[in-house]
């Protein structure tokens, strides 16, 4: 528009000055040149000088665009390159997500070539080598990441994945160290605390760093508690392996409030409260825990806090306990033999011909044997201590790697994995049938 209008006006002018020009033609100019006399109309002039000035003009912008032209050539070389470095990058990025290592290689390579080392090449170089499998090469471009204060953090991020791939503990807290330097709150550093927190028996550590991540929303609050609980049925364990039965309820009742189910945790309270003469609270616990799931653990902390001086005490307290969950196998299990340690014969014959046929595990033959013995000789041989029971006690297995462990650990020590132990076997989660011995 201003370039039209700027056109326009220089058009108004020349016709304007034309006009005068022709008006007058007396108007003229006279030079000697070179011995010869030119007289010429100024109009001419005038018109002449200016497309001269027009003519230079372009000559003027002419030469200028010539002379820069080999630095503007360079420019848009080196752009080109870059973009072809960035169309590199990006094939590469997609060829890892999409698992694809010798084209994620072959492009990390030519990203390299034309963009030189930036921290996305480097990155994609490593991953690509990792993907690779080449985790000697990876380590490599990692280390060359942490010397650049850009890429260090990455860098750090790729040892430490590497350090806890190799299962390496001590490198990972080393390597955690430098890293929380940079950023304390990065979400997979506090997940990273949580983990080695866990596995290294640390478990304050693991509990600061799941409330850093629950109070930054980087974890659903309903995995935050989960977590929590575990880490507190866990210190509760660890207490009560020291005999500190007061902490032992502490921290169980906190895993509780977080996670009702947690039937670990449940356990353990019911113990703790019987160790510390709690017998309500106890007998409270130990109900909780077999409406969950029946543990002989449970019936044990059970019977023990209701002190039966009799069977027939014992066989009341038995029926109170097996309302919880009626239906489980433990529950009849505990009812045929409460009735075979009593002598009543034709409530144990029906109580343990409900149990099932299939089922191998000991515990059920051994009760079928005292049943047999009880109906030849008219009474049980091998009774159970008064507070006490036959049911077998479960393994304290983890379900990931197989490891038996000596009480309940929040995680596996052997493989790692957490919340895996404890957990109800197969076999025991079938309401008909017992638990492998
Ligand atoms: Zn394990």
């Amino acid at each position: 528009m201003v370039r039209f209008i700027l056109f326009a006006t220089l058009i108004a002018v020349s016709v304007l000055v034309a006009y005068v020009f022709s008006q007058n033609p007396d108007w003229n100019a006279a030079f000697e040149v070179f011995g010869y006399r030119l007289t010429l109309h100024l109009g001419f002039l005038f018109f002449g000088l200016v497309i001269l000035l027009w003519l230079f003009g372009w000559l003027y912008f002419g030469v200028r665009r010539t002379l820069a032209m080999p630095s503007e050539m360079a420019k848009n070389a080196r752009i080109s390159r870059q973009n072809r470095g960035y169309k590199a990058l990006t094939h590469g990025l997609v060829a890892l997500a999409a698992g694809d290592p010798d084209e994620a290689d072959k492009q990390a390579r030519r990203a390299n070539k034309l963009l030189e080392e930036t921290p996305a090449t480097l990155l994609l170089t490593a991953q690509a080598a990792q993907l690779n499998g080449d985790e000697e090469s990876a380590a490599k471009y990692f280390d060359e990441m942490t010397k650049n204060d850009d890429t260090a953090f990455l860098g750090l991020r790729g040892k430490i994945m590497q350090a806890l791939a190799r299962g390496d503990r001590k490198e990972v807290q080393q390597l955690l160290e430098q890293a929380r330097k940079i950023k304390p709150n990065a979400p997979w550093i506090l997940e990273t605390e949580y983990e080695m927190g866990m596995q290294t028996g640390e478990l304050e550590g693991a509990q600061r760093a799941v409330k850093r991540l629950a109070s930054r929303r980087l974890l659903p609050s309903s995995v935050a508690r989960n977590r929590l609980a575990l880490t507190e049925a866990d210190l509760a364990f660890q207490a009560a392996e020291k005999g500190a039965w007061r902490q032992a309820v502490d921290h169980a009742q906190r895993a509780i409030s977080d996670e009702p189910t947690l039937i670990p945790a449940r356990s353990l309270a019911a113990r703790a409260h019987l160790e510390l003469g709690n017998l309500r609270k106890a007998k409270e616990q130990a109900v909780e825990a077999w409406r969950l799931r029946p543990t002989a653990g449970a019936a044990t902390t059970y019977l023990r806090a209701c002190k039966p001086r009799d069977i027939a005490a014992k066989r009341t307290a038995v029926a109170e306990l097996i309302q919880a969950n009626p239906n489980a196998l433990f529950s009849q299990y505990l009812r045929a033999e409460a009735a075979i340690e009593s002598g009543d014969i034709a409530i144990a014959q029906d109580a343990v011909g409900d149990l099932p046929e299939t089922s191998a595990a000991v515990g059920v033959n051994a009760l079928k044997l005292r049943m047999e013995a009880l109906k030849s000789g008219g009474e049980d041989r091998s009774p159970s201590p008064l507070d006490g029971h036959s049911l077998p006690i479960e393994p304290q297995v983890c379900s990931n790697c197989g490891a038996e462990h000596t009480r309940w650990r929040a995680v596996c020590t052997d493989c790692g994995s957490s919340g895996s132990i404890g957990l109800p076997t197969r076999a025991a989660q079938a309401p008909k049938m017992l638990p492998p011995a």
